[in-house]
């Protein structure tokens, strides 16, 4: 039996590049990279992505996949050529991904949103997402946080991290304390000779974030805030719809309601 259908116009469909916020660096450096993508499926941070089919969108208004954070995980791995592990992505790069295979499949617009600082009204504005100012990671160096005897090696939020930490606490402090742990994937200290360690053990770089004091730990959050920016939508011009109040602003992209209602 032939397997040439004549109803399919093409039998390959359309993939376009789009570059990580990420750039691929902390999954080299991490040596996640080969986890995470099929060989040559990242080339200088660039990957190929195609537009949703009907039987991705299904997947995407599957209440109960998208409840468990499911849905993007299956729409990632259609959607994504050669990416093997999504969930082992950083978030930003998970949001960047379903944001353009948004743009493939319905147009470029896209909501965000922002919170005035004159009257905290939560603002929701419809952007098109091809003219955002996304921060990218430069090098490596913006990941490391020197201080003291220490050195820090932290990468953005891991995408299956950031859900399982979401779904664990009850409290925002030990959540935002798991984050910062989560984030931490190396700290080496050198001893009073002059002798350098690296831990990687995730419970003693917990045990040291708990009991550090708070001006060093002033450091650390500062870092975590810096480096969890990459993905972010940087410096957007913005008018409150409440009090008219201008500024400038970084604006978070709202994935939950991506393929939930029409341009
Ligand atoms: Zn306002």
């Amino acid at each position: 039996m032939s397997t040439y259908n004549p109803l399919l116009q093409s039998q390959e469909p359309t993939y376009y590049d789009v570059t990580l916020p990420s750039k691929g660096i902390s999954y080299v450096e991490e040596g996640s990279i080969n986890d995470i993508f099929e060989p040559d499926a990242i080339i200088d941070g660039v990957v190929k992505i195609r537009a949703l089919t009907t039987k991705d969108e299904l997947i995407w208004t599957d209440q109960r996949l998208v409840e468990d954070l499911k849905a993007p995980i299956i729409i990632l791995k259609n959607t994504v050529l050669g990416l093997k592990k999504p969930e082992l992505l950083i978030r930003a790069d998970v949001e960047t991904l379903l944001l353009e295979a948004r743009v493939l499949t319905y147009g470029k617009m896209t909501k965000v949103s922002w919170t005035c600082s004159e009257c905290n009204n939560v603002n929701e504005i419809t952007v098109d997402y091809t003219q955002l100012p996304i921060k990218q990671l430069g090098d490596f160096e913006e990941l490391m946080l020197n201080f003291k005897n220490y050195k820090v090696y932290m990468t953005p939020i891991i995408f299956k991290e950031a859900v399982e930490i979401q779904k664990a606490n009850d409290n925002d402090v030990s959540e935002q304390l798991d984050k910062i742990v989560s984030c931490i994937q190396r700290v080496d200290v050198a001893d009073e000779d002059g002798a350098n360690q690296t831990v990687t053990d995730k419970r003693f770089i917990a045990q040291w974030v708990e009991q550090i004091n708070p001006k060093d730990f002033k450091f650390i959050i500062e870092h975590f805030t810096e480096v969890n920016k990459i993905g972010t939508v940087m410096d957007l011009d913005v008018k409150c719809q409440n009090c008219s109040y201008k500024e400038k602003t970084d604006v978070v992209v709202d994935i939950t309601n991506f393929f939930s209602e029409e341009d």
